[in-house]
């Protein structure tokens, strides 16, 4: 909504948020929502075919209110959701989709200028859907910074049909499975981060890095290498091809900041590097770095923080 509300002020037009879900009070409160993010208006699809995520279903009610309005650009979130959605839409409307993108912005003639990672990530490139419309984008969770939440009046809200009964609908939802992984990582929306890497040497040393974030509170992450070596698992993998955060601290302890990592941390209020190296290209973009043995500090951070951090030190620091 935040990228949205700054391409619609370029182009002199309306932002609009599409609303897709069941009838009822989620659904009326998230089009609410929308005003408070920047809408100027709502296209809401609610029917109770929607109350659980189907391809086909949430398709149709996209591509309908797509092609009754008829946007010049449409931008959806890369959610694994998102994605599912993002890929049959276009498809159905025979448009062009520029996936996981981290600027969007729109030129001189008004044509949406969307810059993604290319090349393994060395490159960026900037994508123009000349021939076809909308110009349809997606931008992973976390990629760029939330809007400020405004209270606003609800505004005007254009209801629209779904046009389908559930004999339509090939996917049928039988029941959900709870997660079996209850361990799952919260990384892309935690204040405080604290990731190792390859320097760490061995997953035995991995477990200096579990330790500072049990005594911050805050969640662990790492570097591709370790997923790849089977250290971490793929859910803790911080960059281009796992998670994009934006902590108010992220410590990397062992990791060379190599472009594939850096722009999954960059939006970091604080960046603290600790690197044996100090030439690592790390230390280009973090706030604060230490040159030392990740082995040897992080245990010593660990105590440091445990004593300050301690029920009894929060008292006398108070008082
Ligand atoms: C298509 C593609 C996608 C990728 N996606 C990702 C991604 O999403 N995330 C990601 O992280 N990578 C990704 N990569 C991999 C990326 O290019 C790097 O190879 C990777 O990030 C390097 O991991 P690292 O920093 O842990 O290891 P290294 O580059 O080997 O760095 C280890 C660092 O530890 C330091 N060190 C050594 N010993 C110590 C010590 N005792 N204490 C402190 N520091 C020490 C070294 O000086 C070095 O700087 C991707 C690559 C490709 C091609």
């Amino acid at each position: 909504m935040g990228a949205g509300r700054k391409l619609a002020d370029k182009l002199k037009v309306d932002l609009a948020a599409i609303v897709i879900g069941p009838e009822g009070e989620a659904t009326q409160s998230a089009a609410a929502e929308s005003f408070c993010y920047g809408a100027d208006l709502v296209y809401m699809v609610a029917d109770n075919l929607l109350a659980d995520y189907r391809n086909e279903s949430y398709t149709k009610a996209l591509t309908d209110v797509v092609n009754t309005y008829k946007p010049e650009i449409l931008l959806l979130g890369a959610t694994t959701l998102g994605r599912d959605l993002a890929g049959s839409v276009a498809t159905t409307l025979l448009t062009g989709l520029t996936a996981d993108c981290t600027e969007l912005d729109v030129d001189a003639d008004g044509s949406l200028a969307a810059t993604r990672p290319t090349f393994g990530g060395s490159l960026l490139c900037t994508i123009y859907t000349l021939n076809y419309r909308p110009q349809m984008a997606t931008v992973r969770p976390r990629v760029m910074p939330m809007p400020e939440r405004v209270v606003r009046p609800v505004g005007r809200i254009v209801s629209h049909p779904l046009g389908l009964v559930e004999d339509d609908i090939v996917t049928k939802v039988l029941s959900f499975l709870p997660d079996r992984d209850s361990a799952k990582s919260n990384l892309a929306y935690a204040d405080v981060v604290v990731a190792g890497g390859l320097g760490l040497g061995s997953p035995e040393n991995f477990q200096l890095v579990r330790q500072l974030a049990t005594v911050l509170g805050a969640e662990y992450g790492c570097s591709r290498p370790l997923v790849q070596k089977g250290w971490v698992t793929s859910d803790r993998q911080i960059g281009q091809t796992g998670k994009t955060i934006r902590p108010k601290l992220y410590i990397a302890a062992g990791i060379s900041g190599a472009i594939q990592h850096r722009v999954g941390v960059e939006g970091a209020d604080l960046i603290v590097a600790i690197n044996t190296d100090r030439n690592a290209p790390i230390f280009d973009f973090a706030h604060m770095g230490i040159v030392a043995d990740a082995i040897r500090l992080l245990p010593a951070l660990t105590a440091a923080f445990r004593a300050r951090l301690s029920p009894h030190s929060r008292d006398r620091i108070a008082s």
